[in-house]
């Protein structure tokens, strides 16, 4: 992976990596969640149902885009420590194409697979 590439990961890591800490902070709504959520507080219990379901939907959304936060800065902080692009396995490259799929990836195709297989056999 030359410099190039690496710089032009890194940007989409670094304007990823704001977006997601302006929705988390709740200065930038996310139009997809913002749509379903119930504006009148004085709901009877029924409608609360749905609203139940949302919030939990919010909350799994909400994690993920923790989680998603947390390989983003991981990904930022191999590229500093020059790192970035190398299976955290084996050592391998990763690829470009699969990192730009996969912005946070710490493993190459082979090894996510055999982990992804034995996670299934497990
Ligand atoms: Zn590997």
């Amino acid at each position: 992976m030359n410099n190039k590439e690496i710089q032009s990961l890194r940007s989409r890591i670094t304007v990823q990596i704001n977006e997601l800490n302006e929705v988390i902070a709740g200065i930038k709504t996310d139009p997809k969640t913002s749509a379903e959520t119930c504006t009148t507080p004085n709901v009877d219990i029924i409608d609360c149902t749905k609203d139940e379901r949302d919030l939990k939907d919010q909350i799994r959304i909400h994690n993920h885009r923790i989680a998603s936060l947390g390989e983003l800065t991981g990904a930022l902080h191999r590229i500093n420590g020059g790192t970035f692009g190398q299976c955290q396995e084996c050592g391998d490259p990763i690829g470009v194409s699969r990192l730009h799929a996969r912005l946070g990836a710490t493993l190459c195709i082979g090894c996510q697979e055999f982990f992804e297989g034995s996670h299934v056999a497990a």
